[in-house]
């Protein structure tokens, strides 16, 4: 049985491993619920879009969204990468790890002011702008900052429904980009601000594409949007391609990055725009399989409808099965020979909703430790405090050595900075 996450993640014998560490060690050292990334993984992945863009002005920006941990950035960042930030909170996480801003581009639809004045003071390598109101905004607030703000506009491609219905970001119709057919107007009015710079074009289509297709429809659409925009006199020195390459959660089958890049790539230079610097800003795809979420079994309980297999990660560990109904495979850390049973594997909270999988063989007990895979992308950065919860620690594991990354959230952090009413309120 191959895994999601292999060969980085994946069975020796009975034992799962991450490279080198069994996953069931890891929980007795460090406790459940566990976080653990494969740091291999993660390059691994990243490798696959620098292969394909090697000899290229190019520039990688991570979308941390996906997973923000310190550590996670800083692994990325030492491989060369750049940034995709989408709030104030998360720049501030990127200049703790030390990377440069030039390597940073902001993007969402709803920057504050506050944070276009704090990416201007550190000198942010470029502001996607998803509006005209924003333009505005952003220019006033460059000007009063004495500072110019390069900016690219992310242009919403609408490529076809019919053909890739699966795609949530690049239609008409979602909250998303600068329509279309409003690109030009956009470009002509952000050249005459005097607060702003062009600087590029950028789209992101979707999350979780697992098929080239969609790509080369917006990456034809964008192309031919530079050669308006630039025929009516504004240079645009960089193309943005945005992520949402898919992973293996199932059976899901996405093209490699690097087949991916270099199918764009052969686009972009038959269409002579070659000599662009070309930016994509994965997120998922670098670090969705080099993840897992332990949790130990906490009670097998079964019942006349349904079993239940109640561990102790919960909806607030990981909010992709109860958010998105996201399917995400589940195994033993060590396998049994028992014979296996139908589960629900849910967590302790108080929520009909709190699952993590369901209708899963297990062969499991109480005690046994289990492994949700593919959970690097979008999970820990997901996690709450519903139900006064501690959030999971997390651990990097490289060849043999593992990391504590993060502490275990204690009770008593999760209520510092509340305040008792005073004894005079009545
Ligand atoms: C979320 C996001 C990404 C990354 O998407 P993935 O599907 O995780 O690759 C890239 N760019 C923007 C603007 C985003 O909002």
């Amino acid at each position: 049985m191959t895994l999601p996450g292999a060969p980085h993640i994946a069975y020796r014998g009975d034992d799962l491993f991450i490279e080198d560490r069994r996953v069931a060690e890891l929980a007795r050292a460090h406790g459940t619920p566990l976080y653990a990334y494969s740091r291999a993984a993660m390059l691994a992945a990243l490798a696959s879009y620098q292969r394909a863009l090697a000899g290229r002005d190019h520039l990688i920006c991570y979308a941390m969204k996906a997973n923000s941990s310190l550590a996670v950035l800083q692994t990325f960042a030492q491989a060369g990468c750049g940034f995709d930030i989408v709030s104030g909170g998360e720049l501030e996480r990127v200049l703790a790890c030390g990377v440069p801003a030039s390597k940073v581009v902001f993007s969402g639809v709803g920057k504050t002011r506050a944070e276009m004045r704090r990416a201007l003071e550190v000198g942010v390598m470029c502001f996607n702008v998803e509006s005209e109101a924003e333009l505005e905004v952003l220019s006033q607030v460059a000007s009063a900052a004495g500072r110019i703000a390069r900016v690219s506009l992310r242009v919403n491609p609408d490529v076809d429904a019919g053909t890739h219905p699966y795609i949530s970001t690049g239609l008409k119709g979602n909250k998303f980009g600068i329509a279309h057919q409003d690109a030009l107007a956009n470009y002509q009015r952000a050249a005459g601000l005097p607060g702003l710079h062009v600087v590029g074009i950028d789209c992101h289509i979707g999350s979780q594409i697992t098929d080239a297709g969609p790509y080369l429809d917006a990456l034809d659409r964008l192309l031919e949007l530079i050669e308006t925009i630039e025929a009516h006199g504004i240079p645009i020195h960089h193309l943005d391609l945005g992520g949402g390459l898919g992973i293996t959660y199932t059976d899901e089958a996405p093209p490699s990055a690097e087949a991916l890049v270099t199918s764009l790539l052969a686009r972009i230079d038959a269409r002579g725009h070659g000599h662009r610097r070309i930016m994509f800003e994965p997120g998922r795809s670098l670090v969705g399989n080099a993840g897992v979420l332990v949790s130990e079994v906490l009670y097998v309980k079964p019942g006349e409808q349904r079993n239940f297999c109640i561990v102790d990660a919960a909806m607030n560990d990981l909010m992709r099965p109860a958010m998105y109904q996201a399917w995400m495979r589940i195994v033993a850390c060590r396998r049994r020979d028992d014979p296996t049973m139908i589960f629900d594997v849910v967590g302790p909270v108080c929520e009909s909703g709190d699952w993590l999988g369901k209708d899963r063989a297990l062969a499991v007990r109480a005690g046994d430790c289990v492994a949700v895979l593919s959970a690097g992308a979008y999970s820990m950065t997901m996690a709450s405090n519903y139900n006064t919860r501690g959030r999971a620690a997390e651990v990097m594991v490289s060849g043999d050595r593992v990391w504590l990354i993060r502490d275990r959230e204690q009770p008593s952090e999760l209520f510092r900075g509340e305040h008792l009413l005073p004894a005079n309120a009545g």
